[in-house]
């Protein structure tokens, strides 16, 4: 049974200012009258500020400590929620700001990107109880040491989530400063189209290749939970798009939508002695400093050779570049390579699971388009090329004429 507790998130676009955050305080004060008096609050930190604390931190050494960037990074998060309550006590009502401490949000002891542990929330709990509008730090929590820790980048939707859950919250919503959810980024593709709805797992395809309209750790953890989540302005009324499990499938939609990532690095090592053993070498050392690979290329070994080429995160890209010239060194591999001017771009839709000719049709649109494809991943609901970063735009777009996407019953 779900409660009559509502969770709103607002991202740092949407308290980017005092007048912004006075915005933020008139839109839960308008909710807490109409819908319901048990409201908890998630805010990000104002604007860039994180982006401001990690340079900061950067002036002071190039390698800051975990453990001190995180507490440094939580900082932000409470500025926010100290201005919101005030904004709200302003505005005649009884607020509290609540660390994540306060909120009981414990993780495990990895800074910087720190997974929920479990979520105790006894002092939101109690202070619902009397009367007040709760206002939560989003992107941070505790260790069993106590410690501060943040959640990853855009933790803050992971932290709105997660309460939802432990609150059984009868609704998730996430403000930004955009509509929702689009078959594609509207800045690319201006006939991109809201999609009024859209499963968990595309969701969680398309944040984890790129869209940034939410976190996919918070999708992640609403599909564990089936807590929907509403993704919607903080600047408008309009309507919103809701990720949840029952989609009503839109007649023949397959693809749903598209994700682009313009940061992606290759490392490729030539002439890999071909024999047992040698993947685990390489990424082995990779895993281990928490470097995660995307896309994994091995060609079929000639003269007792092969090449094996992998994809990261442009920034882990010359970590790994050094960890994997250490091992190809070791195996006696030829040379190591790499390259950081590239991108991806993905189509994503959990009908292409039924149906086949999709990868043709892309392949056939790059082609068009006159876009080579340097690698390709998949998965059941998911193809993904990597290519040349400033081809990303063009690849985008194409993808999206060619699945017609601007129409609600594409093929
Ligand atoms: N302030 C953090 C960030 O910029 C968390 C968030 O915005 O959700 O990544
Ligand atoms: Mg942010």
């Amino acid at each position: 049974m779900r409660s009559d507790i509502i969770v709103q998130k607002y991202g740092g676009s949407s308290v980017a200012d005092p007048e912004r955050i006075r915005n933020v305080a008139r839109r839960v004060s308008a909710a807490y009258e109409r819908r319901s008096p048990r409201i908890v609050v998630v805010v990000s930190a104002m604007g860039k500020t994180t982006d401001q604390l990690i340079a900061l931190a950067h002036q002071i050494t190039p390698h800051p400590d975990p453990r001190e960037l995180d507490l440094l990074l939580s900082t932000g998060e409470i500025v926010s929620i100290a201005l919101l309550a005030m904004a709200l006590r302003d505005l005649g009502h009884e607020a509290i700001s609540l660390t994540g401490y306060q909120a009981g949000i414990r993780t495990e002891s990895r800074y910087g990107a720190a997974r929920i542990l479990d979520v105790d929330p006894m002092r939101i709990r109690r202070e619902l109880e009397r009367g007040r509008i709760v206002i939560v730090a989003g992107f941070q929590g505790f260790t069993e040491e106590f410690d501060v820790t943040t959640l990853g980048r855009g933790g803050s939707d992971t932290t709105a989530v997660a309460l939802a859950a432990a609150l059984e919250a009868s609704a998730c919503e996430i403000y930004t400063d955009v509509d929702g959810v689009f078959t594609a980024d509207p800045r690319i593709v201006p006939e991109a189209r809201q999609l009024q709805d859209i499963s968990y797992e595309e969701m969680l395809e398309l944040a984890s290749q790129g869209a940034k309209v939410m976190a996919a750790r918070a999708v992640e953890l609403g599909e564990l939970f089936d807590q929907p989540i509403l993704v919607a302005s903080s600047f408008s009324d309009r309507p919103g798009t809701l990720i949840h499990r029952g989609v009503s499938m839109e007649k023949g939609n397959k693809v749903r939508g598209i994700a682009h990532d313009v940061n992606v690095g290759k490392v490729t090592i030539v002439g890999v002695p071909d024999r047992p053993g040698i993947a685990a070498q390489v990424f082995g050392p990779l895993a281990e400093a928490g470097i995660s690979v995307d896309v994994i290329v091995q060609n079929t070994g000639q003269h007792g050779k092969t090449d094996l080429s992998y994809s990261v995160a442009k920034g882990d890209l010359s970590k790994a570049e050094a960890l994997t010239r250490e091992v190809a060194k070791a195996i006696g591999a030829e040379a190591v390579t790499t390259a950081g001017d590239l991108g991806k771009v993905s189509i994503v839709g959990s009908g292409m699971q039924s149906a086949p000719g999709y990868a043709a049709r892309m392949f056939e649109a790059l082609y068009r388009a006159g876009i080579n494809i340097e690698m390709i991943t998949t998965s059941e609901i998911r193809i993904t090329c990597i290519v040349a970063a400033d081809r990303v735009p063009d690849a985008v777009r194409s993808l999206h004429a060619a699945f017609e996407l601007e129409t609600r019953d594409n093929p």
